[in-house]
This record gives structure tokens, sequence and C-alpha cells, in this order.
């Protein structure tokens, strides 16, 4: 696997690739890698003759007061992970080459950034978009592989890419857990022993809901009311957001009559943990 740090020399790289008739496959992250991250590694692998996996933790998709300067950062072990998923080339770009003094441009994907990470998240969605649509310049990679736990960051990857016309596909990735349930996630590091144990509940809650649906409950609110008690009944958790909602447009959805996304966000300790689950009534 070779490391590679400037847009530069990834821009060559790439269009080498390219012109050789490789396809590319692209993941971008945060780092911090687990097995979420490897599980995108490994389907590029296999659709793609070459895999570029980026670290980058994007400043600009933070909102003030969260955990931008914290951000969990392992490289050296991210590199072993990477490494054995096969990647061919590791990029590393800094913030200073990605943003570097006067830089003004960013991309706004209306109506589905608004509701509910992007309620607690001014701006985030923003970031977000901004960062991958030059990621994908860069790399332009063929596919570029996202996972389901971040429902909502690949709704809106999935519609930039569509608007404005990138020959890029989205592919999506289903979420990889912990034996408890748990949604893997770099910001588990935050926790300590007794809030894994309680984050716990967040899955639970999940896998009732669907219990729910599948016993024929069709009102939202009576599913949410349950959610909640599940997840108050652990401590130190404290909910963010629970919605029941069109897994297209994210609006709410009253009564369940179709498919939905039920999704939900916690706070527990100095964690901000997201997760979800579709229903579906036939
Ligand atoms: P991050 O490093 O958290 O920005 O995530 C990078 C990519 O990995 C995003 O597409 C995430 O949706 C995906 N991802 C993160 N956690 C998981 C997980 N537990 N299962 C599957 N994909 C994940």
């Amino acid at each position: 696997m070779k490391v590679i740090s400037s847009i530069i020399d990834i821009k060559k790289i790439s269009s080498d690739l390219r012109n050789s008739g490789k396809s590319i496959g692209f993941i971008p992250t945060m780092g911090a890698l687990h097995m979420g991250h490897t599980s995108l590694m490994e389907k590029a692998k296999k659709d793609n003759d070459a895999v570029i996996l980026s670290i980058f933790v994007n400043p600009t998709q933070f909102t003030a007061g969260e955990d931008y300067h914290n951000y969990p950062k392992d490289i050296e072990k991210d590199k072993i992970i990477a490494s054995k998923s096969e990647v061919d080339y590791l990029f590393l770009p800094s913030a200073d080459e990605m943003y570097p003094e006067g830089y003004k441009t960013f991309v706004n994907v209306e109506d589905i950034t608004e509701p509910l990470c992007g309620k607690f998240r001014l701006g985030h969605f923003k970031g977000v978009a901004t960062v991958v649509l030059k990621l994908f310049n860069i790399v332009k990679p063929k596919r570029a592989y996202f996972g389901e736990k971040d429902y909502q960051q690949l709704l809106v990857i999935r519609r930039m890419a569509r608007d404005l016309n990138l020959d890029i596909e989205i592919i999506n990735m289903p979420t990889i857990r912990e034996k408890t349930g748990l949604a893997m996630s770099s910001r588990n590091r935050y926790l300590n022993q007794n809030e894994m144990v309680s984050a716990a509940a967040i899955y639970k809650a999940l896998k009732i809901s669907q219990e729910m649906v599948k016993d024929s409950e069709r009102i939202s609110q009576k599913i949410i009311n349950e959610i909640e008690r599940v997840i108050k009944s652990e401590d130190g958790i404290k909910i963010e957001y629970i919605s029941i909602c069109d897994p297209d447009t994210l609006e709410d959805m009253k009564i369940i009559n179709d498919r939905a996304l039920i999704a939900i966000a916690v706070r527990i300790g100095n964690a901000r943990l997201i997760d979800n689950c579709m229903v579906e009534v036939r």
C-alpha cells in the first residue's frame, strides 16, 4: 500500500490508473478505522481493479463545540488495517491543502439536509457534501462506498451525485455492529465500559420497533414512545432525536404505510451516536 499525502500525486496516480483501463473504488473516511470501514474496503476490492482510501478529518463538517480537535486519531494502526484490507493507495491530505487561504466554495444540498442530524448539526452536511465532491474530483473514482449507518449522509451524497451529474456509482453497505448490536463507530472510542453497555439500548430499541411494525403497529408515535422508554431505561443516555420518516425525503411519517426509516441520535458521555433501521409494510 502506498501512502500519498499530496493532491497532485494522488491525481497523477488515479489518472494513470484510469488511462491504463483500471477501475478505481474509493472510500472516504475520517480514520480511526474499524470493521465498518473494512467492510467497505473489502467490497471495493471485489468490485474494482484498484482501491483508494482517504483519511481526512474534515474541519468544515464539524460545528462549533463539536469534537474536531479531539476526533480519535490512530494513523499507524489505520495503515495496518488498510493494508490488511488490500487498499492500494492511502490518501492523507492536509487541511491546509484541502482548504487553502481564501477557500470560498461550498456545496449545498437542499431539503434532505434539514431534518434529523441537520437540525442539530447546522452546516454539517454542507461540509460533508463539499469535502466529498472535492475528493471525488481529486480521485475521480468509478465507484464510491458509503455505510448505511450514516443514512442521511448517504442520501445527501446520492442526491449530489445525481444533481451534479457525477459519473460515479454510489454504493451503500450495511451497518456493521458489535456483538451487542451497537453500530461500530470511531466515536465509540469515547465510551467507557458502562457507557458501552448502555449504548446497546439503541439497537435494542430499533429491533423492538421492527417487531412492533411486524406485529402491525402503524402509528409512529406509539413506536417512538416505546423506543424512548427502552433507551431511557439505561443510565446516562440523552436522546437527541427519534424519527420515523420517509426514506427518500426524510419527512416525518405519522402512519407507517410503506417503507420507513427509523433513525435515532443520542448522546452518551462524550459521544454522539447515531443508528437507524428500515421497516416495511407489505
Ligand atoms: P467515518 O470515518 O465515520 O466518516 O465513516 C466513513 C465511512 O464508513 C462512511 O461511509 C460511514 O457510513 C461508513 N461507516 C462508519 N461506520 C460504519 C459501520 N458501523 N458499518 C458500515 N459502514 C460504516
